[in-house]
């Protein structure tokens, strides 16, 4: 399911696509198109050599998802190359942070990448340690927590392409990432009705019960319900009066393909504002789905 690499022609023209019809994404997409792309670039340089873990079908039945089975990154995995990718991206979508991400792309270049892949393989000892980091580097707590949230995100998508055929080898029930456990930020509704829920996080997709919440397990059509806009039957929300969660969803039945996530959910960015101001909350944040936090 998913992680699929786009040739980057193809990329481009879906994103000026988006910007032509929804021009007030014009702001947004000026500063995550970069990473968009830059990612899409890096994941394709990076598909040789995947990293396999098994997959205990016992404890991955029991709803345990693979980040809890075995740790994801290896201090040999590319965060150099990543890194580099992440800087490149940051510094040419959010211009006000090129000066922190030169100081960073110094340590990068300089080989001592290491100490970021540190956060991520020695989550606990780093933990709280951001600001002192930075302080150490010079930089902002907020450049830094950004660099390594992408940096996160860069790596884990690697991650779950890697692992793609090997999941997919196995059902999976619930509502959160059996990868990364993770909520999902989109459901894609395909062919025969079939709900695909889209993780935020590392983007791999998987299938799941179309009535059902992915938050929170509840299946009972009186406190779920579909929300269309203007008419619109590509572009809803599921909501849940249970646990008081929204899911951006995009009906995608006539499509062959589709866009990345990731753009299709930035393009309903509309609903993320009439479900919040309706006091829902999103199965989970994203860089630009958060307007009422
Ligand atoms: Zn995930
Ligand atoms: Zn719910």
């Amino acid at each position: 399911m998913a992680i699929d690499t786009y040739e980057i022609e193809d990329l481009v023209r879906e994103i000026e696509q988006l910007r032509n019809t929804q021009p007030h994404l014009q702001t947004l997409l000026d500063a995550f198109s970069h990473l968009f792309l830059e990612k899409n670039r890096w994941l394709s340089e990076t598909s040789v050599d995947p990293t396999i873990l098994p997959i205990d079908p016992l404890r991955f039945a029991e709803g345990i998802p693979l980040n809890q089975q075995h740790q994801l990154f290896f201090t040999h995995d590319p965060w150099g190359s990543a890194g580099w990718s992440v800087v490149n991206a940051i510094t040419h979508g959010f211009p006000n942070l090129t000066e922190d991400m030169q100081v960073i792309l110094h340590r990068v270049t300089a080989g001592k990448s290491d100490s970021f892949s540190q956060f991520f393989t020695n989550a606990e000892e780093v933990a709280g340690q951001l600001a002192l980091r930075a302080e150490e580097l010079g930089i902002s707590t907020v450049s830094l927590h950004f660099f390594l949230r992408v940096l996160n995100s860069f790596m884990l998508t690697k991650k779950a392409r890697d692992m793609k055929l090997e999941l997919s080898a196995y059902s999976w029930t619930k509502g959160y990432c059996p990868l990364c456990g993770s909520f999902p930020h989109l459901a894609i509704l395909g062919e025969k009705g079939q709900r695909l829920l889209q993780c935020a996080d590392c983007g791999h997709a998987w299938p799941f019960s179309r009535l059902a919440c992915p938050y929170c397990d509840h299946e009972d059509p009186q406190d779920t319900n579909i929300i269309f806009i203007d008419g619109q039957k590509e572009e809803a929300a599921f909501t849940c009066d249970k646990c008081n969660r929204y899911l951006l969803t995009a009906n995608r039945s006539a499509c062959l393909g589709h866009p990345p996530a990731d753009l299709i959910a930035m393009g309903l960015t509309h609903l993320d504002i009439i479900l919040q101001e309706k006091g829902y909350s999103p199965m989970t944040e994203c860089d630009w789905n958060n307007f009422c936090g």
